[in-house]
């Protein structure tokens, strides 16, 4: 029998069934118990975070006095770590080639009814105006395995591709990067490349079902695909995603397997995750969601943002345009701080029309970015378009180190008001450009006046097409 060690980079040791197993039947029996509920939600609101055991056993209480403490704890330690800005980003999907058979995924190898396409760099640049020309500054590069369609130089070429254009008052300043686990050598290059996050969902942790649903490619190894962020750590990257498909397998296993992977990159290597994303199963061409027994109910998966966010304070929390307008809503009061908007899940879906049998997966929120910057603001959120920290070199541990002190909304705040000055004097509908006015002046007066005289100078200067970030 393998043995549980935090230190180890073999995933059998990290994510040690035996161990999560135990962590399950240590929850399901403290979640009767009200005193270590309490004791546990006391222990959370001094927003240090709270240990595997500790989350699952609120994860599991079915108490609703209990759960709606968690919800309003987490909407407080939400607002105290991050204040009230919301970052954007969008999904931008170069290529569907893939060598893999994940059964959940229309882009399967074996998929012979959906389109194939792979984008080039010219495509990639029509790609990427668009999504200038709608305001977006962040995007998460999707693309399928495939070592001869899709090699790392074409990603490596993209990047650049993508880091070069100016259009207009366009440009994308910060290139997340989702790919299939690799060595760390190509991690070293995507590095050297400048990209911000490295973005790699585990699906599930449960080797079994992991091993179900992925029958052949290179990523029906389990373990090479659970150890892809250690890999990524030691070559150099300091900002890495995690997330689970949930859906695929039981959600508490999911969830306290998902906490351990954090404690184990925070132990090893200073940091814990940059970001957790939370996507739910959805159907797509030849999929459907509802046929999966595991299919994550809305409260439970609202509990499950609230408990992330207790759990792990410092880490940003991402929901996509999976899930529709109202329960977006509701995550982002629990504790979202990042979301996709004017989303296209398929290669060229931005600069033409796409086309939905070729989707990853069908999108829930089909609102424009102008909406949805809109609407977050008419629900007291600042729409953020901040690419600061990267640029500032506020990354990995010292990223953390700020974070953990509860000051990064002392930089997320401002940053976000300058971002959206930029949104709205080069992008906005009238609409929403008077929602903004009236926004600016709410957030302005709650600063002292030495930040108000900084940031007045400084929204000018956005509006006239420079920001300044603090
Ligand atoms: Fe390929 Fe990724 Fe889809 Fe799996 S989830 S089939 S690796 S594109
Ligand atoms: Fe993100 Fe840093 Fe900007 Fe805050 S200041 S929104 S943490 S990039």
């Amino acid at each position: 029998m393998k043995k549980y060690d935090i230190m180890s980079d073999k995933a059998q040791n990290f994510i040690n069934p035996q161990r999560i197993e135990q962590t399950l039947r240590f929850a399901y029996f403290k979640a009767q118990d009200k005193d270590y509920l309490r004791a546990t939600l006391h222990k959370a609101n001094a927003m240090n975070g709270l240990n595997t055991e500790q989350a699952t056993a609120l994860l599991l209480n079915q108490d609703e006095e209990i759960t709606e403490e968690i919800f309003s704890l987490a909407a407080k330690v939400k607002s105290a770590y991050y204040g009230n800005r919301i970052v954007l980003f969008a999904p931008l999907y170069l290529s569907n080639y893939c060598v893999n058979h994940c059964l959940y995924c229309p882009y399967h190898q074996q998929n012979k009814h959906i389109e194939r396409h792979k984008m080039s760099q010219e495509e990639i640049k029509a790609e990427v105006i668009a999504l200038q020309d709608m305001g977006h500054k962040r995007l998460a590069l999707e693309l399928g395995e495939d070592e001869q369609n899709n090699p790392l130089e074409y990603v490596l070429e993209s990047i650049d591709t993508i880091y070069g254009i100016h259009h207009k008052a366009g440009a994308i300043r910060r290139v997340n990067v989702n790919i299939a686990a690799t060595t760390i050598e190509n991690y070293k290059r995507l590095h050297e490349a400048k990209i911000g996050t490295y973005i790699l969902f585990q699906e599930t942790y449960n080797k079994a079902s992991y091993e179900r649903l992925h029958p052949q490619g290179p990523k029906a190894d389990y373990a090479y695909h659970t150890e892809a962020m250690d890999r990524a750590m030691q070559a150099g990257i300091e900002d890495v995603g995690l997330g689970v498909l949930f859906g695929l397998n039981s959600y508490a296993y999911e969830f306290a397997a998902l906490l351990d992977h954090a404690a184990h990159l925070e132990k090893c290597y200073g940091a814990g995750p940059h970001t957790i994303s939370v996507p739910r199963l959805r159907n797509a061409d030849g999929i459907n969601a509802k046929s999966y027994k595991n299919a994550l109910p809305d409260d439970i998966f609202l509990k499950i943002i609230a408990l992330l966010r207790l759990s792990v304070p410092y880490t940003g929390l991402i929901i996509s345009t999976r899930e529709p307008e109202a329960i977006r809503l509701k995550a982002l009061e629990l504790g979202i701080s990042q979301i996709s908007g004017g989303s296209k899940t398929s290669v060229g879906g931005y600069a033409k029309k796409e086309a939905p049998q070729n989707a990853q997966f069908e999108v829930a929120d089909h609102r424009t970015l102008d909406e949805v910057v809109g609407w977050l603001m008419e629900n007291g959120h600042i729409p953020s378009f901040c690419t600061a920290c990267y640029g500032k070199g506020r990354q990995g541990e010292d990223f953390m180190e700020i974070c953990k002190k509860r000051q990064i909304h002392n930089f997320c705040t401002p940053n976000a008001l300058l971002t959206l000055a930029e949104y709205l004097n080069n992008y906005a509908s009238p609409e929403v450009k008077a929602i903004g006015k009236a926004m600016f002046a709410k957030e302005l007066s709650r600063m002292s006046a030495s930040r108000q005289a900084l940031l007045t100078k400084r929204l000018s200067k956005a509006e006239a097409g420079t920001v300044e970030f603090l």
